[in-house]
């Protein structure tokens, strides 16, 4: 029977997650898993994802937004129009100059703000603050009828509500806070106009009403898109993961190495590519099981990510027992730490491999490509390289690292030559 075996230093955190809280045998736990298992019934999530959701939650509404705010001008104008014929020009003169003086000029304003860079980052307080002058606007003009003896456009101040809450792409407690401040208003205002007490009371609660009716569907609508963006975040997050490891996978690689190489071709910095392999694997599952292989694969997943921890440094699980580490605008200095890094610290695993041709620990092989990219040359190439880096390691002896940087030059890039596992074995 084979020995069972609990692979030494095996605290394996998420090495996706900035705090590290995940212990071995959890699935990969990312921020917006932990937020939908915290909740949010307060529509506030942890500040940085606040902030993400805040900005999609923008981006998603943006052209929407746009239609109901020039909805929302057309309503004023015709609204206007309406209420001088009704009323004649005479009694609408005060309403219209705050209409066309104020409201609808705050609208456009808003309007405009939202296809600049500096409107839409500070939406949120721009949004809010006009808001509040065309409510306050509105208010203004129901006083100025009631004084005048009109009471017939407190509907307007209902339909503002509602724009208000629903229309303007404000969160719920913006729109509140928005609207709590026009209730107030209208209630300080229409308390000292002359209004019959009982009209004063009906619109109050109709006022009221209509804040209680659209907050409610505002707080519904605002957690469900919440509920859809941390559902979604969390997919696109475990996508991108490796399901055993919890570090970034092959397809994550894939789309992150091609990046990278555009970015160094046209910024011209030096991009290295390792491959890291686990020697004598095979060996390893053989004498101690499958699981243990596993657990094994895990502890050397999370010592790599936390070998080449620069923000656009990625350790992906390449496949099997292999792994890939990219860094971006890498001195030599900063590669031969990363390359001694890696090395020093899966020895200090101090995982027992008695079934190993090299060591009685498990030990890594590293292939290492580092270069300068040219412009008619591909990322293809560069993995190419380190892959042959690590065909030598492998046929030097394993455990070691092979470096390939000059070779770059006689490498035909494009033409694929086939894998050599079976030679490394
Ligand atoms: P070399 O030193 O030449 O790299 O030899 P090796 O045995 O490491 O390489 P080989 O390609 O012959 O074997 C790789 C092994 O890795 C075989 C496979 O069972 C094991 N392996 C691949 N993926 C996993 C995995 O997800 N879990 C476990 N436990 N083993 C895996
Ligand atoms: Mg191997
Ligand atoms: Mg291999």
């Amino acid at each position: 029977m084979r020995p069972s075996i609990r692979v030494p230093g095996c605290y394996v955190r998420d090495p996706m997650s900035s705090d590290n809280r995940n212990p071995i045998g959890d699935m990969p736990d990312g921020a917006y898993a932990r937020q939908l298992a915290q909740g949010f019934p307060w529509l506030t999530f942890e500040p940085a994802l606040e902030a993400d959701f805040r900005r999609r939650y923008l981006q998603e509404n943006l052209r929407y937004l746009r239609f109901s705010m020039a909805l929302g001008f057309l309503m004023l104008v015709a609204f206007s129009v309406m209420e001088s014929t009704m009323l004649g020009p005479g009694a609408t003169h005060i309403p219209n100059l705050v209409h066309f003086l104020l409201v609808a000029p705050v609208m456009l304003a808003m309007f405009c703000a939202t296809f600049t860079e500096p409107g839409r980052r500070r939406f949120a307080v721009l949004m809010t603050i006009s808001s509040a002058i065309v409510g306050l606007g509105i208010v203004a003009t129901q006083i100025v009828a009631s004084h005048a003896g009109i009471s017939i456009l407190f509907p307007g101040l209902i339909l503002a509500t509602i724009y208000l809450y629903l229309l303007t792409g404000l969160t719920f407690y913006h729109a509140l806070a928005v609207n709590v401040i026009v209730f107030v208003a209208y209630l300080m205002a229409a308390s000292g106009a002359a209004l019959a007490p009982s009209e004063f009371a009906y619109n109050s609660l109709s006022l009221f009403a209509a804040n209680a009716i659209c907050a409610s569907v505002v707080y519904m609508h605002e957690k469900a898109a919440r509920t859809r963006f941390l559902e979604g975040q969390q997919l696109r997050d475990m996508a991108a993961r490796d399901g055993l490891t919890g570090i970034p996978n092959r397809r994550m690689f894939d789309q992150h190495i091609h990046r990278t190489w555009q970015l160094a071709v046209s910024e011209r910095q030096r991009v290295a590519v390792f491959l890291v392999d686990i020697d004598c694997f095979k060996d390893y599952n053989d004498r101690y099981g499958h699981q243990a292989g596993d657990e094994c694969l895990r502890a050397v997943a999370v010592t790599l990510s936390q070998c080449a921890r620069r923000p656009l440094d990625v350790v992906a699980r390449y496949g099997g027992e292999e792994f890939a580490v990219v860094l971006y605008q890498a001195s030599r200095d900063y590669v031969a730490e990363v390359l001694t890094r890696i090395q020093r610290s899966v020895a200090e695993l101090n995982i027992p491999h008695e079934a190993s041709r090299v060591a009685t620990r498990l030990t890594v092989s590293i292939g290492a490509a580092y270069v300068l990219p040219g412009a008619n040359r591909t990322a293809e190439g560069l993995i190419q390289l380190a892959d042959e880096a690590l065909y030598a390691a492998k046929e030097q002896g394993r455990n070691r690292v092979v470096v390939m940087e000059a070779e770059y030059q006689n490498l035909q890039t494009g033409r694929f030559e086939r894998r050599r596992n079976s030679g490394r074995a």
